[in-house]
Formats: structure tokens, C-alpha cells, sequence
């Protein structure tokens, strides 16, 4: 016994030891236990002399041996210390959580610190392994991501018909504009009005409006590709980019989608609405300074369609010079 250490701070020292908030457990040089305190008791369940002098690894089965050996073995070596934290390897004990608030974990999520313990000789035959219980921290953090990316996809879409909204769509246009011009291909903006709109709200009410708006957002989910992006621009207005998509492509979608909605009537309450659109698209060019004149473009091939009749699609290369 040390001589500056009497029997009374021994007493204080194990006291502490075993109330600390920490797991404290010390391995020797073949991985058996040499000790373990009262929160690896309370969680494991097992006694000290239950694990006293046994293979870790026999002990639980559930640590991945190779990688807790490599993170073991540069302490023993190096004399380092070292480190692990939950967002690598969540636990090294797999202990079940019994935190009331934190009730959405499973296990308990850990950092750990391991420590080298050297004899009189200056050698290190042994390490401390210090855990921590960071589950509260864990949680909040996985709760906080899911959240924000909540956040992020409702702060993108449009409530009412979950299409993309404008701002997002825009922003993806934009991008889309810079990398169709950087790698000299092709990409094709069409954008869509409800003809007569206003006669459905004005007949049947908004409600029924509403459900209109809802029905041709799905009809134009089902005519999309995977590369496609559907937003709704405003009111009864959408739009979509078809990436790597020519005139002759965006015609083909275009007619496509035009027809599907002219033939897809909507039922509402006993009544049988038929909708119809008019399309504008506008395919990149080189005149076009930014994606806004893009965007322009395409509302004056849709203006002319509505001009010339509604229920049809115009380019807006083919009426520039009109
Ligand atoms: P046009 O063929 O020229 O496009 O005629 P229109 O009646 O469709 O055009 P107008 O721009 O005059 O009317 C659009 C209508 O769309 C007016 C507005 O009340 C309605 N609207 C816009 N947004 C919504 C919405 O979110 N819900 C409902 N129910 N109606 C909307
Ligand atoms: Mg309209
Ligand atoms: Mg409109």
C-alpha cells in the first residue's frame, strides 16, 4: 500500500470508483479483465468476479475483436492514447439504453478513451478503457439531422400537389443551365397552364379547384422520367425540365402530356371534368444570357399557344420571329 494513501482515501477512492458515471474497466496485455467498476456492473450485469481474469471478447461476443485489437494494441505499443467515438462505431458494449428520455435508442451509444497504465518499469502490461455514456448527445443529434432534413424537403416542396415549388426549382434549373452550357448538351424547359382554370373554381369552388390542381400534378407524375423536374411555378402553372432532352424530345413529352390530361377527366363529387393545357417550350440556346431568359422563352411559346387556340404546344424557336 502506498504510505501516503491510508486505509480511509482507499475507502474514498473504491467509494468513487465504483459510483462514477463512467465505465472504467482495465484489460491486461492477453485481453482478460483485471477490473471493472459498479457502472459496467449496473449495465452488464455482471459481477466483478463474474468477469474477473476473462477473455473480453469471450465475455462479448458482440465486439468486433479485430478492430477493438487495433485501436488496444497501438495504446500497448505506443504508449498513446486513443480514441473512439459513437459516429465511427456506435458502442464497444452492447448495452441496452433504459433512459427514459431518450427512449429512442436501442443501446447505449458510447465514446471510449483508452488509456495505457504503465508498471514501475515504465512498461505498459495493461490499459484502462474509460467509457461514456453519450447516448442523450446521440440521439439528439440523429433527431436534429432527421429534422433538418425534414425541414429541407418541406422548405422545397409545394404543399398542396408535392411537386418541387419554384425556388427550388429554379435553383435546379439554374444548375441545370450551367452544366448543360459548360458541357455544350441540350436540355428542354416546358411550361404549362390550366386553360380556363378559373371556371373550375368559379363553377365548383375552390375546394374542387384544389383537387383539380392535385389531379394534374399526378397525371404529370406519371408521364415523367427519372431525370425529369416537375415543379409548380404558380397558381395553375407548372413546369418541367427535361434533361439531356431536345426539341424533337420535349415535342414527344409535350404532345404526350397534352393528351393525357385532355383524355384523363377528373371526377369531382357527381361531376366529370375535362381539363386541358397549353404547353411553351423552349430548348437552351446560346442567346439565352441565364436561366430567367430561358424561363421567358418558354412563357412566350405557352402565351402564343394560348393565343392560337389553348389545348396545344408551341416552341419557342419555331414562333421567335413571329
Ligand atoms: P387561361 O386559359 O387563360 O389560363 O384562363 P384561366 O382561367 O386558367 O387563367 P387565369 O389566370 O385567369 O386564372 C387562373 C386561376 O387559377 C385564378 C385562380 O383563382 C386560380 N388558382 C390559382 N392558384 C390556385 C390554387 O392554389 N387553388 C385554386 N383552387 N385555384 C387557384
Ligand atoms: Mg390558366
Ligand atoms: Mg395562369
Amino acid at each position: 500500500m502506498p504510505a501516503d494513501l491510508d486505509l480511509n482515501e482507499i475507502h474514498w477512492l473504491m467509494d468513487m470508483f465504483n459510483t462514477v458515471d463512467v465505465g472504467l474497466v482495465v484489460l491486461d496485455r492477453d485481453y482478460k479483465v483485471c477490473v471493472w467498476n459498479g457502472f459496467m456492473e449496473n449495465h452488464s450485469g455482471l459481477l466483478p468476479s463474474a468477469v474477473k481474469d476473462k477473455d473480453l471478447f469471450d465475455l462479448f461476443p458482440s465486439i468486433d475483436e479485430k478492430w477493438f485489437k487495433s485501436k488496444a494494441e497501438s495504446v500497448f505499443v505506443l504508449k498513446n492514447r486513443s480514441f473512439t467515438i459513437w459516429e465511427q462505431q456506435p458502442y464497444i458494449f452492447r448495452f441496452k439504453n433504459y433512459r427514459p428520455i431518450t427512449g429512442k435508442a436501442d443501446y447505449m451509444y458510447q465514446n471510449a478513451t483508452f488509456i495505457p497504465l504503465t508498471n514501475t518499469q515504465g512498461e505498459v502490461e495493461h490499459i484502462c478503457i474509460i467509457l461514456y455514456d453519450v447516448t442523450d448527445i446521440a440521439v439528439n443529434k440523429k433527431e436534429l439531422e432527421k429534422l433538418n432534413k425534414k425541414l429541407e424537403q418541406v422548405s422545397q416542396t409545394d404543399s398542396l400537389t408535392q411537386l418541387t415549388n419554384r425556388g427550388h426549382w429554379e435553383h435546379l434549373l439554374h444548375q441545370e443551365f450551367l452544366r448543360t452550357k459548360r458541357n455544350k448538351g441540350c436540355c428542354s424547359l416546358i411550361i404549362f397552364d390550366i386553360d380556363h382554370f378559373k371556371k373550375v373554381n368559379d363553377d365548383f369552388g375552390h375546394a374542387c379547384g384544389d383537387e383539380a390542381l392535385r389531379h394534374i400534378a399526378s397525371l404529370l407524375k406519371t408521364a415523367l422520367r427519372e431525370t425529369d423536374i416537375a415543379g409548380r411555378y404558380g397558381g395553375e402553372e407548372f413546369v418541367v425540365t427535361l434533361l439531356d432532352t431536345d426539341k424533337q424530345g420535349a415535342v414527344i413529352f409535350a404532345e404526350r402530356l397534352r393528351k393525357l390530361i385532355e383524355t384523363s377527366p377528373f371526377n369531382y363529387k357527381e361531376h366529370k371534368l375535362k381539363m386541358t393545357i397549353s404547353i411553351g417550350i423552349a430548348c437552351l440556346d446560346s442567346e439565352f444570357k441565364d436561366h430567367e431568359h430561358w424561363i421567358e422563352a418558354a412563357d412566350n411559346a405557352l402565351y402564343h399557344s394560348k393565343e392560337t387556340g389553348r389545348n396545344r404546344v408551341s416552341i419557342y424557336a419555331d414562333i421567335k420571329n413571329k
